[in-house]
């Protein structure tokens, strides 16, 4: 992990890919008709070394004395560190780290490298009432590494997991693996793919995110209809939390009562910090097979996914995009296209893995079912170049904040009969917060969406939407838009997140989503493993 190879206030590497190469001209050009702007214009961030940040509030002799806990260095407040650790990577972080207007950072940033040093770590704050803000890739994009503190707090620190790394043991016999918390996507498949294995979460931030921020936020990958969101494959945990270190229950099944840890897929941080995971692991596939096809319809679409779904074939992904998604992305391809003569079929890429017995009985299975559905394959080239690009498209966002524009993405899951009435309305209630927007009104507002996850009784809904960002506040901007599409998620009694999580931003809902009694029985727990709310404060509760 080099930190300094990565931006520090947008996606990935700065040496990133260019996804438009000798589309770039027509492809800006055509998203500033649609934006309404005459000339796009020139919105980049400001340069980190002018940013200026408030002094740490944390008395520079507790911070000697917690040096004397961690290994040399390791605890740090340089400004670069501290700005890096202010914020995640959701769009208001991202506006909010190239504004350079920063008035909550964390004061110190500490690199724990053991079990033993998170224990100290954990002590010294619960003596001291400070603040412990878990940061794994720092990828969240729910506001859930940001710095918060309570009032009785005298000042944060930021625990960034990513030298906790090694691997601890591969049980290949029960197919169960443990390594650290901190261990980045990349590096933790490399080594298991070594003894022939595989966890098989692929999620789109895949590179720069870690295991233990996938079970914190109970994250999918890609192929999660093979193996599972992260609170299928997690097994179990050590966590330190301030009574101290505890494991939970690791059992193949159990009836001893309700397991405490199905409470620790999703808690964020605020229940402790998990040093070591133990995790489901699969053989290396035999085979696989991505293949594209359109669909008459995004109804068609859902239909067939739902069909295939209530199959038993080897599936690994469904990914059906909506009509303006399918247009959106033959349009970048294109480098531009009219967007009032929406063409109604939709895409679908699918993908299966296993053994090779079960992949061709699969395809079988899947080109009978599509042939009823007016399904047009389209070969797996298209499948094949979604594959390889899958980790690419957030460097674009970067860029649309470089020319004026706002883009961000929501997610959701609901049962199959509410599916497309969710979708419609989803989809209405951004369209038209965008349209009416008082200070920036689009030519063509941008919104689409795609089913990315989908199970027996229902599918998760991901919208991306793209519009020309208000001059004036464009953080009440996102509220607003955010605000519609969060309340028709919870009028049409969907869940308020799929896979991103709760952090600062979903908070308003979820109380509603959850009855009031497991509401209050989530907060007592909160309460009795951290009565001085030292974990992750302001997060989820
Ligand atoms: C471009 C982009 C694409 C994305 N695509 C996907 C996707 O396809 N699927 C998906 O699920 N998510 C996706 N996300 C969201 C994000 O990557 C996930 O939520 C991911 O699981 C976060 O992992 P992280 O290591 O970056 O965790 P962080 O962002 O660092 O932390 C997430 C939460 O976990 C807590 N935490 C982290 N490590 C620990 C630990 N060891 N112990 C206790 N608490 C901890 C943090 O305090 C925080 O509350 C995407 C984000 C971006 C920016």
């Amino acid at each position: 992990m080099n930190l300094s190879e990565r931006k520090w206030c947008g996606w990935g590497l700065k040496q990133g890919p260019d996804l438009l190469k000798d589309k770039r001209d027509s492809f800006w050009n055509w998203l500033r008709e649609l934006s309404g702007f005459t000339e796009l214009p020139h919105t980049l961030p400001v340069d980190i070394n002018s940013i200026s940040l408030n002094e740490p509030t944390l008395p520079s002799t507790l911070i000697s004395e917690l040096e004397t806990k961690i290994s040399q260095g390791k605890v740090t407040s340089e400004p670069i560190e501290r700005i890096i650790h202010a914020r995640g990577k959701s769009y208001l972080d991202t506006l909010a780290l190239r504004s350079g207007n920063l008035p909550d950072v964390p004061d110190i940033v500490i690199y724990p490298k053991t079990k033993e040093e998170v224990i100290g770590v954990i002590r010294w704050a619960l003596f001291n009432d400070v603040a412990i803000i878990p940061f794994g890739g720092g990828t969240s994009v729910v506001g859930g590494v940001n710095p918060i503190k309570g009032q009785n707090h005298i000042g944060i620190a930021t625990l960034d997991l990513r030298e906790m790394n090694r691997i601890i043991n591969i049980d290949t016999k029960s197919r169960i693996a443990c390594t650290e918390s901190g261990i980045e996507g990349p590096h933790l498949e490399k080594l298991l793919q070594k003894e022939g294995f595989t966890l098989g979460h692929y999620p789109q931030s895949f590179e720069f995110s870690t295991l233990g921020g996938w079970v914190s936020a109970r994250g999918a990958g890609h192929q999660s209809i093979r193996y599972g969101k992260a609170e299928d494959w997690f097994v179990g945990a050590e966590i330190i939390s301030p009574p101290g270190p505890w494991k939970t229950e690791a059992f193949p099944a159990s009836a001893g009562g309700p397991q405490i840890k199905d409470l620790i897929p999703g808690s964020e941080g605020t229940l402790g910090i998990m040093t070591d995971i133990e995790f489901r692991i699969h053989p290396l596939p035999q085979e696989k097979y991505y293949n594209a096809y359109i669909f008459p319809s995004f109804e068609a679409g859902v239909e067939a996914s739902r069909q295939l779904m209530q199959t038993n074939i080897p599936l690994a992904m469904i990914r059906l995009s909506d009509a303006q998604e399918t247009f959106f992305y033959t349009a970048m391809q294109m480098g531009g296209g009219d967007p009032s003569s929406l063409p109604q079929f939709c895409l679908m890429l699918i993908g299966l893995e296993g053994d090779s017995p079960c992949i061709t009985a699969g395809r079988q299975i899947i080109e009978g079912m599509f042939a009823n559905y007016q399904a047009i394959s389209l070969g797996e080239g298209i499948a094949d170049q979604w594959f390889k690009q899958r980790f690419l498209l957030p460097y674009l966002r970067d860029e649309m904040l470089d020319y004026g524009l706002g883009v961000d993405t929501l997610e959701t899951a609901t049962r199959w009969s509410k599916l497309l009435d969710l979708h419609e309305t989803i989809h209405k209630a951004i369209r038209e917060t965008i349209e009416n927007d008082p200070d920036q009104k689009p030519q063509f507002p941008i919104v689409m969406a795609h089913i990315s996850h989908a199970y027996l009784d229902g599918a998760s809904l991901y919208f991306t939407f793209v519009f020309p960002r208000s001059p004036k506040d464009p953080f009440q901007q996102w509220h607003r838009i955010k605000n519609s599409a969060s309340d028709v998620i919870r009028y049409h009694k969907a869940t308020i997140s799929h896979h991103h999580g709760i952090g600062t931003d979903h908070k308003p809902w979820l109380a509603g989503e959850k009855s009031a009694l497991a509401y209050e029985l989530l907060r007592q727990i909160k309460y009795q493993i951290d009565p001085k709310n030292i974990l992750n404060p302001g997060k989820l509760f």
